[in-house]
């Protein structure tokens, strides 16, 4: 089927991959990145105050060239009217690009399986979770009890956060249940009961083999941030081997803002036959993130330079990325004897411990989110006006040195600047090296990063509150919107 949905008011290029011939060559998915990714749920409650504003989310939905643009409204979609209530109750008005251009993709039928990109923030969740809603049959409680959807994300606070995107959007379907699969410490029931069942493949795998989660009547499969869960060496075999567990004619669903060329070729193995959306690399940066570069002496200023940036900057939560879990507990031992309340959340944070730092930052108890790149992907809390990279995102390839990681700087930045509110990124480089993988990052996405100097702080802070201020870094700017 070849529906190209709209027409190329913009960057975004359906096409309708046949991939040839599978080559069972699943080796060449495994190049890169280091980590895993997440994002979090019920992020944006948005709320309805009356700002001024002098970019309107209606404005940045009437240019096609925004990744937020589309022509349809959510009722054209042909969308039960019970789900259009549940988006109309979140406050969304009008569907994203991808929204617009996935959902007919994804719903028709019989049903085909997708591969899904577009940038960061721009609605990738609401697109999956409506067709999944959509295929949904809920008419027994039987039905009700059955499994009929499969979302897998590559981290705890991603999973939960897309089961409750689930729940909000389908709180007028009478039966709705989600079951979370994540690791717990409590005792399990012995069935999953709902019809839709999110969380990380690991617990998902046990889960199936222990036959506390039946997938017989399994329709959909979803991989969010797909390129890091097939890439992964750990994920990307508990993926296949859940894949394997299930029925063999299900629809497979994949998003990600991003694809490099050999996962996209290792993903249309994956989901063979898939309808692909996708960006080219110039088009993945998003226009509300402006990016700077702080030029420190050595790792000691650094330190100081960010001590001095929460003296000054008070705007907004923010979420300080760093490589290593040593560098996000001694940032956090500082940063408390400063007086500055943090949360901090790493590898080595376990179960629901980990429910309770996200939460303090999400509800903003928490202004400051230390973390690695665990949580790196997928989480949506649109409070966040400044991301900064203490460290480089780099690649470890044994016996290539230090090298970028293009993927993952893109979705560390892209935690600020959620559906067209804008934020600031800020990376912090302390050698000539550091500066070299940064400048191959601006080069990867063909993108600005602009110097910031520490020997003039007035400037420095003139620069970055200038975009901080816009009110559309405000939670509730989309209030606006028409
Ligand atoms: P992505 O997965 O593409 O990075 P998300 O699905 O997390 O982005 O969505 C980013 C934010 O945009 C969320 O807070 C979500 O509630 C909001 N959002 C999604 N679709 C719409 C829409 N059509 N109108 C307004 N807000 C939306
Ligand atoms: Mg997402």
């Amino acid at each position: 089927m070849a529906s190209e949905g709209a027409t190329s008011g913009g960057s975004l290029e359906d096409r309708i991959s046949k991939p040839t011939e599978a080559k069972p060559d699943e080796d060449q998915a495994k190049a890169s990145f280091t980590d895993g990714a997440s994002e979090t749920l019920n992020g944006s409650k948005l709320q309805e105050p009356e700002y001024d504003v002098e970019v309107k989310l209606s404005d940045l939905q009437a240019d096609p060239n925004n990744p937020l643009y589309s022509v349809k409204s959510f009722d054209e979609l042909g969308l039960d009217p019970r789900i259009v209530q549940g988006i109309v109750a979140l406050g969304f008005r009008k569907p994203s690009k991808i929204q617009e251009r996935a959902l007919p993709l994804l719903m028709a039928n019989p049903p085909t399986n997708m591969i899904g990109q577009s940038q960061s923030g721009t609605g990738k969740t609401a697109a999956f979770v409506l067709n999944i809603l959509s295929r949904l049959k809920l008419d027994t409680p039987e039905d009700q009890k059955t499994p009929q959807a499969l979302i897998l994300a590559p981290s705890r606070e991603l999973a939960r956060q897309i089961g409750g995107v689930v729940k909000e959007i389908g709180r007028f379907l009478d039966g709705l249940e989600v079951a979370m699969a994540v690791p717990t410490e409590g005792k399990r029931p012995p069935r999953l009961e709902a019809s839709v069942v999110v969380g990380t493949p690991g617990t998902v795998t046990d889960l199936l083999k222990k036959r506390i989660f039946i997938a017989n009547k399994l329709k959909v499969l979803v991989l969010d941030e797909a390129d890091n869960m097939l890439d992964q060496q750990g994920l990307g075999d508990q993926c296949i081997r859940v894949k394997g567990m299930l029925p063999k004619n299900i629809q497979l669903v994949l998003f990600s803002a991003t694809f490099t060329p050999q996962i996209r070729e290792y993903a249309a193995k994956f989901a063979p036959n898939a309808n692909e959306i996708s960006l080219k690399q110039e088009e993945l940066t998003v226009e509300g993130i402006k990016q700077f570069y702080l030029d420190c002496a050595d790792d000691k200023e650094k330190y100081n330079v960010l001590v001095k940036f929460y003296g000054l900057l008070t705007v907004g939560s923010s979420i300080i990325f760093v490589q290593t879990r040593q560098t996000a507990a001694e940032i956090e031992r500082r940063m408390v004897a400063e007086g500055h309340t943090v949360a901090s959340l790493t590898g080595g944070v376990e179960g629901s411990k980990r429910d309770q730092v996200i939460d303090d930052f999400r509800e903003g108890r928490a202004k400051v989110l230390i973390t690695t790149n665990v949580l790196s992907r997928g989480i949506d809390v649109s409070t966040v006006s400044m991301v900064i990279n203490y460290d480089i995102p780099e690649l470890h390839t044994p016996g290539q040195g230090r090298k970028a990681d293009p993927q993952t700087y893109l979705h560390r930045i892209g935690r600020t600047g959620r559906f067209g509110r804008v934020g600031v990124a800020v990376s912090f480089v302390s050698s000539r090296e550091e500066w070299q993988m940064l400048m191959d990052i601006s080069k990867y996405f063909d993108t600005h990063i602009e110097a910031l100097q520490t020997d003039d702080w007035d400037e420095l802070e003139k620069k970055i509150k200038k975009t901080i201020k816009n009110p559309r870094s405000r939670a509730d700017y989309t209030s606006t919107a028409q």
